[in-house]
């Protein structure tokens, strides 16, 4: 077979806990290794194949846009890029928006308008942004900066300063870290993915957002794990009825191809100017049109199926042996499993189903249209590798 794990050790960075599974190709919520074995997708590349593997709608968006113009630079207009705009703003109700790649750029994005929001309105001294403990927000410099857990800052001080963190869920503690520092702003993902899953309570959420909103402090919402889809609304945020003033995603935005986004509302829409950000790929033409065809399928309908699928999850798993706790929204699922979780991945792993960890946990994020069969079939080997 075309085995290509030995030539990938040794010229590829050993950054990654790589699994001893070879993929070849996939279809949908399957996909096979080089030898043929089927597997059940329930990671969907950590969030990112929101619609399957090459499946039929987006292929045939991106192709086309593939053989009409695959990039121009962000000097002249191209029409998906805009179209994406204005899909993204009517149904979120934000005012504007600014393409990346990767979410841990939207991150900086982000913040860099939170800076000089705050610099403008309350003086250059209010740019601290606080994060909330056990948080992830990227792997740059800042976002490391910007991610509440002191295991990813090993080794790579110092790191970028004018950062300070407080317990999620407290929001008593959160008011005094806000106020023993100069703030431009408050980050947090509504549901921390790599933190292990955990949904914030909604009484902390809708509290952090009015203080933000009395105080003239940006409220960032990371929705790069969260987004398109994944929660049973468009975005995580939807679900408790806030209103960001900035929104960052990546992830599943593109359906498979590396794209990220900064909504801004009314507040910060103008924040930054001609020439204070850029992105050479930003906005690609072919990252857009997969993400044309992404977005406009997430309507109230797909979102309904995506939260009685959530619904099938957590009562498939619930109470089963083996299995301690469900946690998550929507099908971004956490799993605290007697067994090392490390251990029911691989185990997963050779029974045909890969799942991913987060901190303790088992993490779910299958595609979002996986069908119930296959979903089901997933959810019998996982419980049945949970169980012994
Ligand atoms: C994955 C992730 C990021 C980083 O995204 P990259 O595209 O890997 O840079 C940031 N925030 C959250 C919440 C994430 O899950």
């Amino acid at each position: 077979m075309n085995s290509f794990k030995d030539i990938d050790n040794e010229y590829v960075l050993g950054t990654y806990g790589r699994f001893d599974v070879e993929i070849a190709r996939g279809s949908g919520s399957e996909v096979y290794d080089v030898n043929g074995k089927r597997y059940i997708d329930m990671g969907s590349g950590i969030g990112v194949t929101v619609f399957g593997i090459c499946d039929k709608e987006w292929t045939e968006a991106v192709s086309a846009q593939l053989n009409t113009l695959q990039h121009m630079s962000n000097l002249y207009y191209t029409e998906p890029c805009a179209q994406l705009a204005k899909l993204l703003c009517n149904k979120t109700g934000m005012k504007k928006v600014f393409f990346c790649n990767s979410g841990a750029e939207a991150n900086e994005c982000a913040i860099k308008t939170a800076r000089k929001y705050a610099a403008e309105k309350k003086g250059s001294e209010y740019s601290t942004i606080i994060t909330l403990k056990n948080s992830f927000h990227g792997r740059t410099i800042t976002t490391l900066s910007a991610t509440g857990q002191d295991k990813f800052h090993e080794h790579f001080m110092p790191l970028t300063e004018g950062f300070d963190y407080a317990d999620a869920n407290d929001f008593e503690g959160l008011v005094k870290v806000i106020e023993k520092n100069k703030t431009a702003a408050v980050m947090m993902e509504i549901v921390q993915g790599e933190g292990g899953v955990i949904a914030l309570n909604e009484d902390f959420v809708n509290k952090t957002a009015q203080y933000c909103t009395d105080n003239d402090i940006l409220l960032i919402i990371d929705e790069v794990q969260t987004g398109n889809g994944r929660t049973g609304k468009l975005y995580a945020y939807m679900n408790y009825g806030i209103n960001p003033d900035i929104v960052t995603t990546a992830k599943g935005l593109g359906g498979g191809l590396p794209l990220g986004a900064i909504l801004f509302s009314d507040k910060c829409k103008d924040t930054l100017k001609k020439g204070e950000h850029g992105s050479t790929f930003g906005g690609n033409p072919v990252c857009c049109a997969g993400a044309i065809s992404i977005i406009s399928r997430l309507d109230d309908k797909f979102l309904d199926e995506v939260k009685q699928k959530s619904k099938l999850v957590f009562e498939s798993l619930e109470n089963e042996k083996g299995i301690e706790s469900v946690s998550g929204m929507g099908l971004m699922i956490g799993i605290k499993t007697t067994k090392n979780a490390l251990d029911v991945v691989k185990e997963c792993n050779e029974k045909g189903v890969l799942c991913l960890t987060a901190k303790d946990k088992v993490r779910l994020l299958p595609a979002l249209n996986i069908s119930v069969e296959v979903l089901k079939e997933a959810l019998d080997i996982i419980k049945s590798v949970c169980a012994n």
